[in-house]
């Protein structure tokens, strides 16, 4: 198949409600790279107006940070078999980047500052828990290294045999625990997950889940590759490499933030925190 006949749908959770810290910025980068390649993109909105089959049809899917009410609001929709159709896709190995509000939607429960706990989807292994109002929000730059194991094999080997290192930017209350969910990587500057284990985000199937917005894939380009590829591969059937892009100035801009930053990724990293 030559790149025109390929075809990519990426689901946008709630674009209304879910897009108060830049997320749509992820969106942005995979429907840029796919077009640059040739591919067909169509960007589906899994909103209020969405159906089972909406979510059903997507091939990869992007969700971002939201307010508390608004995590409320979405978690109100998204029941029955809404609920039960990102559960399949995502259990089926759909790929997708879930951000801050997100993935705390996509564990057991998200207990906010004020009001009752809401409660998530159960996909991920997780809980998330606001310690209330005396307590500092988590903010500033962040900067981990991805440790989900087959994640960081496959990032390591489209970044040429390089460690994968995220560079991204966190802005949160909840704190998250991980049960037997993996993470999605260790904190080398930041607070990550919840500022005392060292642990950032949560990695299940194809699913990406971290608190770093920034947003992330802009700085990262690397990683919206590999959800084009995972997402592609899923769909057709067939390998599929993708056609290399300029990249430099993203490169530049990440090493930029790490000097900035102070970290040195040669050295064994303190957890701030
Ligand atoms: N409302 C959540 C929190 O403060 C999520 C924030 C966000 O998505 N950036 O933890």
């Amino acid at each position: 198949m030559n790149n025109q006949e390929l075809e990519l749908n990426i689901g946008w959770l709630y674009p209304r409600l879910m897009s108060t810290y830049g997320d749509r910025g992820n969106l942005i980068v995979i429907e840029k790279r796919s077009l640059w390649r040739g591919y067909k993109v169509n960007i589906i909105h899994l909103d209020q107006n969405a159906t089972a089959a909406d979510i059903h049809g997507v091939d990869v899917i992007v969700g971002g940070g939201a307010q508390d009410r608004q995590q409320e609001l979405v978690m109100r929709n998204l029941q029955g078999e809404k609920a039960d159709a990102l559960r399949d896709k995502l259990d089926n190995g759909t790929p997708g980047v879930f951000t801050c509000g997100s993935p705390q939607l996509l564990g057991h429960y998200y207990e906010p500052n004020i009001g009752q706990r809401i409660q998530g989807l159960g996909i991920l292994d997780l809980v998330s828990v606001h310690p209330g109002e005396n307590t500092q929000r988590c903010i500033g730059n962040l900067v981990i290294e991805v440790t989900a194991s087959r994640l960081a094999e496959d990032l390591k080997e489209i970044l040429g045999g390089a460690t994968p290192y995220l560079v991204g930017f966190e802005n949160h209350g909840g704190r998250t625990k991980l049960g037997t969910t993996e993470g999605l990587g260790r904190v080398i500057y930041g607070l990550g997950n919840n500022g005392e284990d060292g642990t950032e985000g949560a990695f299940h199937r194809n699913a990406i889940a971290t608190y770093s917005h920034g947003p992330l894939l802009p700085k990262n380009p690397f990683v919206a590759d590999w959800l084009i590829q995972t997402a592609l591969r899923l769909k057709y059937e067939q390998p599929i490499s993708l056609s290399p892009l300029d990249d430099t100035l993203a490169m530049q801009g990440r090493e930029a933030m790490l000097k900035r930053l102070s970290v040195n990724l040669e050295t064994p990293v303190e957890v701030k925190g």
